[in-house]
């Protein structure tokens, strides 16, 4: 694999960006895209029992994306007015090299060309990285954790360990780096322990988003055993906390309550139950170089090709903004019995969350 330039250079072409410099993108519905989340791999090391099957399959290795074709993709969007860029996955920490795409990225965050650039992870690896994503600039992260007992834990990631995840928390916040916990409500699994999730995420200075299932991907069990509705978690929340509607926004799909006993944030992301599609800014790459326009719909632009037939962006470009020209209204999820199958085959791993 290329390695990239471990000082990047700054942008100096008006696709390096610049506040309210250059084109848009705007989709036939007026929704302007600014956010942009790249599974940089499809591969983890945790094999969440929502997320995947036991024996996945992933992408052959000869597939990817390099980095530095990732970091063009990337910069290309940011020449069209992305100003948030996620790093996720699978884990995107297990993918070899990955801080010196978050060294080069964050060149868009010094000539001021993007506001964010973020990861989410699984925290396995966090601790030894901690440094290095503070260093280049990642001010928050997402860390998904579905329960505080290490045995449930395990058992619901199957190979994951608590210990770990904590350790790399604690790294992330002794260098100042905010944290947002993310944790699946399921059936029971975790809805009797969602309070204790909450006083302690609050307790330590965290946010915490409660996400409903949705039906990406096999796995090996049945989604409606696991589909627990965010409406009757609120509604069981709010028997010991007040929640309190705020306007606070960080860009992504979850709204926002006060908890008024413990000062905290606690966000809801429910694809189902709300349809969050109406004011969607994102698009979603894959490591393949796969644009998906909508988390929930098959339709999908392919970049590699563009990215690869010439040195000069044109092509990419052309490409971009004939996939933004077909980004659809929202998604169709459904969870039931009659309904007991994906609504899209692919998993939330190969699009990330
Ligand atoms: N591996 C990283 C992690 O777990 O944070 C990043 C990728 S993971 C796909 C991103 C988020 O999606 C995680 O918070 C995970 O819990 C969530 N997720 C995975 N599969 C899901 C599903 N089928 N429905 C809802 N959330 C899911
Ligand atoms: Fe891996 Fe994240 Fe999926 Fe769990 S949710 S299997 S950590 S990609």
């Amino acid at each position: 694999m290329v390695e990239l330039s471990a000082t990047p250079t700054l942008d100096p072409s008006p696709q390096g960006g610049g506040k309210a410099a250059g084109p848009s993108l705007v989709d036939p519905f007026g929704r302007h895209v600014t956010y942009l989340r790249v599974s940089v791999t499809d591969r983890c090391d945790f094999r969440c029992t929502y997320c995947m099957a036991e024996d996945m399959t992933f992408l052959p290795k000869r597939d990817l994306l390099t980095l530095e074709e990732l970091d063009r993709l990337c910069s290309e969007f940011v020449g069209f007015g992305v100003r948030k860029i996620r790093l996720t996955g699978g884990e995107p920490l297990v993918r070899k090299g990955i801080m010196t795409l978050v060294e080069s990225l964050s060149r868009h965050l010094r000539s001021g060309a993007l506001d964010e650039l973020t990861i989410t992870t699984n925290g396995s690896q966090l601790a030894r990285h901690a440094a290095d994503l503070a260093r280049h600039g990642v001010k928050r992260i997402n860390v998904s954790v579905d329960t505080l007992d290490a045995e449930k834990f395990r058992k619901v990631t199957r190979w994951g360990e608590l210990s770990k995840v904590m350790d790399g928390i604690r790294a992330a916040q002794a260098h100042g780096i905010a944290i947002k916990i993310n944790a699946v409500a399921l059936k029971g699994f975790n809805e009797q322990e969602i309070p204790a999730l909450l006083k302690w995420a609050h307790g330590e200075g965290m946010d915490l988003t409660l996400i409903e299932t949705m039906p990406m991907g096999d796995i090996d069990g049945d989604r409606t055993d696991q589909y627990l509705p965010i409406s009757l978690v609120r509604a069981g929340l709010m028997e010991q906390f007040t929640l309190e509607d705020i306007a606070y926004k960080t860009g992504g799909p979850a709204r926002y309550v006060r908890v008024k006993e413990t000062g905290g944030r606690l966000g809801f992301i429910t694809p189902l139950t709300h349809n969050f599609c109406e004011s969607c800014n994102r698009v979603r790459l894959t490591c393949t170089g796969t644009l998906y326009m909508c988390l929930g719909q098959d339709d999908a632009a392919d970049l590699r090709a563009p990215l690869r037939a010439s040195e000069s962006n044109d092509l990419l470009r052309a490409a971009i903004t004939d996939a933004i020209a077909r980004k659809p209204l929202g998604h169709d999820f459904v969870i039931d019995r009659r309904n007991n199958r994906p609504a899209v085959s692919r998993h939330m791993s190969l699009t990330g969350g």
